[in-house]
């Protein structure tokens, strides 16, 4: 198999910096806690933390050989306005497969799995 890296997330569906103003008019603030583990029971490989300044609709999946692969914020935040959700803990398994560069291939399931924590303080 080649190692070189499959387009994530961000690449396919393209990624896109969050304004506020416009796409979260009630959020006065947000911070997004992304810890992501290769698997289950060790330490993370990434930790990453994002504000209403730096938040993008994708985080992307570390495994080089993952297509597609990482998870969607923009999802998570959308469904918490909508319920007026303050406070979210949850895990989500990487949305990628280990696939060809061009992901006709699929070589098996990436089982990268994100915990965030999510707070957010509405106006
Ligand atoms: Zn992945």
């Amino acid at each position: 198999m080649n190692f070189k890296r499959r387009p994530k997330a961000s690449d396919i569906f393209g990624q896109r910096k969050f304004e506020f103003d416009k796409d979260f008019p009630k959020i006065a603030t947000a911070i997004v806690e992304v810890k992501e583990y290769e698997s289950f029971g060790e330490p993370p490989i990434t930790e990453r933390t994002y504000t209403e300044k730096s938040m993008e609709e994708y985080i992307d999946c570390s495994e080089p050989c993952c297509y597609k692969g990482g998870i969607s914020i923009g999802e998570i935040l959308r469904e918490m306005v909508k319920n007026n959700q303050t406070k979210l803990k949850t895990t989500k398994i990487c949305k990628g497969y280990l696939g060809s560069l061009k992901g006709k291939k699929r070589y098996g399931t990436c089982y990268h799995s994100f915990k965030i924590q999510i707070l957010i303080k509405y106006k």
